[in-house]
Formats: C-alpha cells, sequence, structure tokens
C-alpha cells in the first residue's frame, strides 16, 4: 500500500492534528503481519541507494522531527541501516552554540545538506526554529514569523540542486507520550535518554501542537513536503517512512551509469595479464 496520499500535508491545506489518530497503523493489523512489507522496503531502499550513489545526479534530504519521545532517534536509525554508510549522513540539530546564534538560523544546517550521490538525514532541523524558539519566545515573533518563507526559499534552492526532500513529523499522543517516558524510567538500558527538559517540556504540549501545525501548514511544498506520519505504534511509523521513501525514490526513474572505459580494451588488457606470469616470463628468457 502507498501511504503518501493518505499522510501527505497538502500544499496550502489547513490542518488539525486532532483530527488525525496517531495509533492509526493502515492496512496491518499488527507488527508480524507487517514484517514481510517492512522488509521489502528495506531491500528497496538498499537497492535504490545504492542507484542514487552510482548515478550521481540525485540527492535525498529526510528531515525527521517530533515531540521528544516520538521515535526520532529510531526512525533515522531505521532508515540508515538499510543503506550503505557509504553515502549517508545522519546529523542531530542540538542547542545552538554561541557561534550558531551569531549568524542566521539556516548557517549551522547548510553545510550537512546531502550532495549529488548522497542521502542526508535530519534527527531536528531547521524547523527547530519555529518549533521550540517559537513556543519558548527565544527571538521576538517578528522575527520566527519570518522564517517560514525563508525555510521555503531555502529548500527551494536545494530541490533546484537535485534534491529529493522528504520531511516526516512523527506523531503520538501524550498517552503515548507518558507511557515512553515511563519506560525510560524503568528501563536501565533507556535511562540514560531521560532529560529534564522532556518533562517540562509536556506542559507546553498545546503550543507545540500549534507550532506544528503552523510549520505543516506553511511549509508543505511540491518541491518539499511534509508528511504525518501515525507514530504511537513504532512498527507502522518504520513501514510508512520506509515505503514513502521507496516510493518517491523509485519514481526518479534512476539508472547506473553506463561505463567509462573501453570494455572490449580492458577485456583484452585482462586476459592478456591472466596469463601465468612465470609462464611468460621464461618464455622470455628462451
Ligand atoms: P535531543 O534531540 O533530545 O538530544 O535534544 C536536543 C535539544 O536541542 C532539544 O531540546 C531541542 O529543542 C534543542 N534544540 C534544537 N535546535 C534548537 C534551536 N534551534 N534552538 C533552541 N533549541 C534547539
Ligand atoms: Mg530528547
Amino acid at each position: 500500500m502507498d501511504y503518501r496520499k493518505k499522510l501527505i500535508v497538502k500544499p496550502g491545506a489547513k490542518i488539525r492534528l486532532k483530527d488525525i489518530d496517531p495509533a492509526w497503523h493502515g492496512k496491518h493489523e499488527t507488527e508480524a503481519e507487517a514484517a514481510q512489507d517492512l522488509a521489502e522496503n528495506v531491500a528497496k531502499l538498499t537497492h535504490l541507494q545504492y542507484l542514487l550513489y552510482a548515478e550521481k545526479k540525485h540527492a535525498l534530504l529526510i528531515v525527521v522531527q517530533g515531540i521528544d519521545a516520538a521515535g526520532k532517534d529510531g526512525t533515522c536509525w531505521h532508515v540508515i541501516t538499510a543503506m550503505n554508510p557509504q553515502g549517508t549522513t545522519v546529523t542531530g540539530f542540538k542547542q545552538p552554540t554561541e557561534e550558531d546564534l551569531a549568524h542566521d538560523f539556516l548557517w549551522r544546517v547548510h553545510p550537512h545538506v546531502p550532495g549529488l550521490g548522497q542521502v542526508a538525514v535530519f534527527n531536528r532541523s531547521h524547523y527547530e526554529d519555529v518549533l521550540v524558539v517559537r513556543v519558548h519566545n527565544l527571538v521576538p515573533e517578528s522575527e520566527w514569523s519570518k522564517r517560514y518563507k525563508e525555510i521555503n526559499q531555502f529548500e527551494k534552492l536545494l530541490a533546484r540542486k537535485g534534491t529529493t526532500i522528504l520531511k516526516f513529523f512523527l506523531y503520538i499522543s501524550a498517552g503515548e507520550q507518558l507511557e515512553r517516558f515511563r519506560q525510560r524510567l524503568d528501563d536501565p538500558n533507556r535511562q540514560w535518554k531521560i532529560s529534564e527538559s522532556d518533562y517540562k517540556e509536556r506542559a507546553y504540549w498545546n503550543d507545540y501542537l500549534k507550532a506544528y501545525e503552523a510549520m505543516l501548514e506553511q511549509c508543505s511544498t511540491e518541491y518539499a513536503p511534509w508528511y504525518v506520519i501515525p507514530s504511537n505504534h513504532k512498527w507502522f511509523r518504520n513501514l510508512a517512512v520506509s515505503q514513502i521513501i521507496a516510493a518517491t525514490l523509485e519514481e526518479l526513474k534512476m539508472k547506473l551509469p553506463p561505463p567509462t572505459v573501453d570494455l572490449a580494451q580492458i577485456r583484452k588488457a585482462y586476459h592478456a595479464a591472466a596469463k601465468d606470469p612465470a609462464e611468460s616470463k621464461s618464455k622470455a628468457r628462451g
């Protein structure tokens, strides 16, 4: 099943996250039922990244956003493990440094965009500058309100260079977030992930929803669409994200480049070189 139609944010459309079910899981009922489709998507991603890397005509930028515990790390991990590390990067965007803040908000982002043949995954991104920054008034509204347009222009520039841009908003319910926080508290393997800000940020849930809606409405474009991924079920999140990436890359109709050398010549040289060197030496000596 192609989840693109169902999950895309149509450019210019209004969106109300309250009308979207974060526990939606498409046509499969269980993780086990989805396993084969997921494996097929992963195999497709492996092949398509190989083509992208070889052909060097396209670049792929994947942006992952979502509230704390929405599954950003897990999604980046899942996508990238389908691909050859040579040719991929993952960049996480944390609190900006003093140097970052001395520049425009896109300055720290631009060096990490993918070149032709490359895949780049952003775990958080330039969108933090209209999310956490907006929710906490880190800059005045007169500043952050201009950024939506600036982001669109930036992404258009990347698209013009041959970058396919896919943006995934991982949407979980407040209840699911609480359950994941509880797991982090109880599971020694996850305790390191807990940060104090997680709980503090939860108090701003509705402000974040408003900021996400504004981001989705103003920055979903033909050349860089947003998808809202119902993410209460991790297996569905992985299924939908991998399917959307694979289907989008398939439409690029990428091909392996033709060899850059004359194969007939190289074959001749190969056969000559393949002879036993000891034999030809003794012959030369007579
Ligand atoms: P994590 O992704 O959980 O390691 O946390 C990174 C933290 O950096 C989050 O609390 C983000 O909100 C914060 N962050 C990322 N980008 C920005 C930004 N541009 N301005 C302020 N905080 C940011
Ligand atoms: Mg966090």
